[in-house]
């Protein structure tokens, strides 16, 4: 067991039907330090997660055919960009494609609601990390009735019909719902406002926002409750604490990475004639 993990984050963080209402968005599942203790941690995990990519790349490199996609969900303020800012900036930037998913365009709302998803899928190799996703298809569309039911209700079903295709072509796929309360929310909020350095984060919509957030919580419960497969697992992340967050969202792509099993490339040239040829030349 990892240092100050009395669970690992894999299984304390899993999606099991409990209720988005209930969760203690506090609360820090698996892990039995502090703060102090987090974020030592973190810069130590970082280090592993951080080879543990470069093998991944370097399988790509060498025709290996895995990668691994991220969905970050989560409302204004969960810290999606925090996870991709000190989670993912811990890594090699060629081996990552960050993608982030807004209003869809024109151009993207003539086309079926994955069509802009697929186009941005990892490459072998790759981290893919999606800053919203298609799962936005079932939460902003749903709540605010973008789109009639008849629509939105077959999409969880397309939804896993194509992460099952995603997976069995090779990419590791792990979701993370992170959770702050309304209360963290409005801090959160309110530090946008009151420092100029964030006001470039605030967006107006997102007060309106918070008037629908049981709706929301409904909508995540149904999405948890419909896309939470073994070939694109759901984790439910408290996010008050932030430095929480990032640990835990490291040990989930470390055990996704460590679980690819893969090995440094062999060398497809003769080691010695090499080495000959090199004090030779
Ligand atoms: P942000 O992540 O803060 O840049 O905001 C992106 C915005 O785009 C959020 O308000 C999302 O709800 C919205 N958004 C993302 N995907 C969709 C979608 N498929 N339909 C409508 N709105 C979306
Ligand atoms: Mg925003």
């Amino acid at each position: 067991m990892a240092k100050h993990w009395a669970e690992p984050a894999v299984t304390a963080l899993r999606a099991n039907g409990q209720r988005v209402a209930d969760l203690d968005t506090s609360s820090t599942p698996g892990f039995t330090g502090g703060k102090r203790e987090g974020k030592e941690l973190l810069a130590e995990r970082a280090t592993v997660l951080s080879d543990l990519q470069e093998k991944l790349f370097a399988h790509g490199r060498t025709g290996g055919t895995r990668s691994v996609l991220l969905v970050l969900q989560g409302m204004d303020t969960a810290g999606k960009g925090g996870i991709v800012r000190h989670v993912i900036g811990s890594v090699d930037p060629q081996g990552v494609d960050h993608a982030s998913f807004g209003v869809p365009t024109p151009e993207e709302l003539q086309h079926d609601f994955l069509w802009r998803i697929r186009k941005r899928l990892p490459a072998h190799g790759q981290i893919g990390v999606f800053d919203r996703s298609h799962y936005e298809d079932v939460l902003v569309v749903r709540v605010h009735e973008l789109v009639p039911q008849r629509e939105w209700e077959p999409r969880y079903d397309l939804i896993n019909e194509f992460e099952r295709e995603v997976s069995e072509n090779g990419t590791m796929i792990i979701k993370v719902a992170m959770f702050v309360s309304l209360e963290e929310q409005k801090r959160r909020l309110r530090e946008r406002l009151e420092r100029p350095d964030k006001y470039w984060k605030f967006n107006p919509s997102d007060i309106s926002e918070r008037a629908y957030w049981p709706e929301y919580q409904k909508a995540y419960e149904t999405l948890l409750d419909r896309t939470n497969t073994d070939y694109a697992p759901w984790y439910v992340l408290p996010a008050d604490n932030k430095w929480y967050s990032r640990l835990a969202v490291t040990e989930l792509l470390i055990d996704a990475l460590t679980g690819l099993n893969l090995d440094w490339p062999p060398a497809d040239f003769d080691v010695a004639e090499q080495l000959r040829r090199l004090d030779e030349s």
